[in-house]
């Protein structure tokens, strides 16, 4: 049996995830909209391609996966830095767009 691949989607999207967007060598990471059940290669994307704006997902959904080798991860692993499966650096910049793609514990906020 072979294992399920989630599709990504995209505009211009390369064998990595990457889309016109957002092209470096780091931006393999595809977020999950919690409204589509889908991977997106960038919200910019997403909302391109969709009615909606994108929908943030949860601490407990595998809101991101690997472009580069399909590792489903929670936000907390994504947040490492790098792809806990196939160690390739995920664009740190990306950090700028957190509330875009995930919904923020309330509390853990107000403890900052
Ligand atoms: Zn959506
Ligand atoms: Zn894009
Ligand atoms: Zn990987």
């Amino acid at each position: 049996m072979t294992e399920w691949v989630p599709v990504i989607y995209g505009i211009g999207l390369d064998a990595a995830g990457r889309c016109q967007h957002y092209h470096l060598e780091t931006d393999i990471a595809v977020l999950w909209c919690r409204r589509c059940q889908r991977y997106y290669a960038c919200y910019r994307c997403h909302d391109t391609l969709c009615q909606h704006t994108f929908v943030a997902s949860a601490p407990t959904d595998l809101a991101v996966m690997c472009g580069a080798c399909r590792y489903r991860m929670t936000v907390d692993r994504y947040h490492e830095g790098q792809c806990p499966h196939c160690h390739r650096p995920f664009n740190p910049r990306c950090r700028l767009h957190d509330q875009v793609y995930f919904l923020i514990d309330e509390r853990e906020v107000q403890s900052k």
